[in-house]
């Protein structure tokens, strides 16, 4: 079950690790995009804390709704629309249901939807997947996360920016990936 504070809690954590590792991020946009994916997650962050922290929504679909109008109108880029589809999605499954393992499945659900990629396309997807099957488990560690992101880099892009690059997308993170990575460590850390 997630509650709201807890949501706050996430979402803090998460910010300031984006904050501190927005570099790493842009440098792996870098080598298979156009560099600006520590940055846009960060203006994104930054936006989601402070609408949280003036608007004080008041149970956990407000807040997921509020995080997803923040990370769409403020991340950019493809991550933009597809970070704030999945909390869009996290809210209206929040309506029924507060098991973390089924908003996490609906998140994932929407990015594939909205981004129309599968396991193995070298995107975000290839770590929301895993990670809401082992949240189901209740199997989900750091160890893992890291497991998953580090499967990206082997892949070839089948979508978004670094599929122009083909075969030479090979041997690198996908950072959309590195960041998911870091949402569900942060996820993790607000559950101790
Ligand atoms: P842009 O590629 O527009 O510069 P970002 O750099 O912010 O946007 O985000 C890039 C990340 O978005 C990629 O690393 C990948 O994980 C993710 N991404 C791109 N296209 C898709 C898609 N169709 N489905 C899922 N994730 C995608
Ligand atoms: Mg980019």
């Amino acid at each position: 079950m997630l509650n709201n504070e807890q949501i706050l809690t996430w979402m803090k954590i998460y910010q300031e690790k984006i904050s501190q590792n927005k570099q790493t991020l842009s440098d792996l946009d870098d080598v298979i995009g156009d560099g600006d994916h520590g940055n846009n997650m960060d203006r994104g962050m930054t936006a989601v804390i402070s609408d949280l922290e003036s608007k004080k929504p008041n149970n956990i679909t407000e807040s997921f709704k509020l995080i997803a109008m923040a990370l769409m109108s403020k991340v950019g880029g493809a991550s933009g629309p597809l970070y704030g589809t999945a909390f869009l999605e996290m809210g209206k499954t929040s309506k029924d249901s507060q098991d973390i393992a089924e908003l996490i499945a609906a998140g994932a659900k929407g990015i594939a939807k909205r981004g129309g990629a599968s396991m193995g396309d070298k995107t975000m997807l290839d770590v929301w997947l895993p990670v809401a099957d082992e949240i189901r488990h209740e199997s989900l560690t750091n160890e893992k996360i890291d497991g998953f992101v580090e499967l990206t880099k082997n892949m070839q892009a089948k979508k978004g920016r670094a599929s122009y690059l083909g075969e030479r997308s090979i041997g690198h993170i996908d950072p959309g990936a590195e960041s998911t990575g870091m949402l569900f460590k942060s996820l993790l850390e607000s559950m101790k």
